[in-house]
């Protein structure tokens, strides 16, 4: 009896060292910083819904290049926006945000309320499912990832690294998810600096949060920040996502 306790207490010992070597990594970019200065780059995910065409609107109308991370859920139902997308081919890079807005999570657990992959070979199936989703939506083949939430094992980088993908991290949160509100998620943006990286939305058209990152924007452009997609400068990446 004794015996088997102890068996079940060196488990239980044994499932906490698991929990805590799978410690979750949110990666930050920053685009490599040039003389002359004065870039930063605008990445909006598509993650399912719908699309903020306040936010689109505003990119054509000003010509804001943006990269755009979209998943095979919201490239089906979203078939206007991704026309517009594509005739504006100078504007707007397309990347694989997964097929189904799963995060890269290599065990079973929940992030943000979202369940995980779970196991490698289900965080295979969602970056290879993307940029299948992608491909047969015309266009070239994507060459960043994002996944779901924004979180990875070290273990999924390595194999997402593997499938060929660079990892696309951020340094500036702009609309924390499109849950703030419109003045606080134009402070962030506005306040980026030289070789940031901004992550925020395109798909919660209801939100207050679009109104605010084309506030934002719009003031970027006004202190005369470039925008440059990320294939279209040197990215550096942390936790192994693009070297
Ligand atoms: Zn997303």
């Amino acid at each position: 009896m004794f015996r088997k306790s102890l068996c079940a207490l060196a488990l239980s010992f044994a499932l906490v060292s698991v929990g805590n070597a799978a410690a979750l990594v949110e990666p930050t970019l920053h685009l490599k910083l040039q003389r002359g200065g004065g870039r930063v780059a605008l990445t909006l995910d598509a993650c399912g819904g719908k699309t903020d065409t306040r936010i689109l609107s505003a990119l054509v109308e000003n010509s804001i290049p943006a990269t755009i991370f979209v998943t095979g859920i919201w490239l089906k139902r979203n078939a206007a926006a991704v026309e517009i997308l594509r005739a504006h081919p100078n504007l707007f890079e397309l990347e694989n945000h997964g097929g189904r807005h799963i995060p890269a999570v290599d065990t079973p657990r929940k992030i943000y309320g979202i369940s995980s992959a779970g196991s490698p070979d289900a965080v295979q199936a969602e970056v290879e499912s993307g940029a299948a989703a992608l491909a047969s939506a015309g266009g070239p083949a994507p060459k960043w990832f994002r996944g779901a939430t924004a979180e990875y094992s070290p273990s999924a980088i390595a194999m997402i690294r593997k499938l060929g993908f660079k990892i696309a991290g951020f340094s500036v949160n702009g609309d924390g998810g499109s849950l703030l509100g419109a003045k606080e998620t134009a402070r962030r943006i506005a306040a980026a600096k030289d070789g940031d990286v901004i992550i925020a939305h395109i798909n919660q058209p209801t939100h207050a949060a679009g109104e605010g990152v084309v506030q934002g924007l719009l003031a970027l452009k006004q202190k005369g920040m470039t925008f440059v997609r990320l294939d279209d400068a040197e990215d550096v990446g942390n936790d192994g996502t693009t070297d």
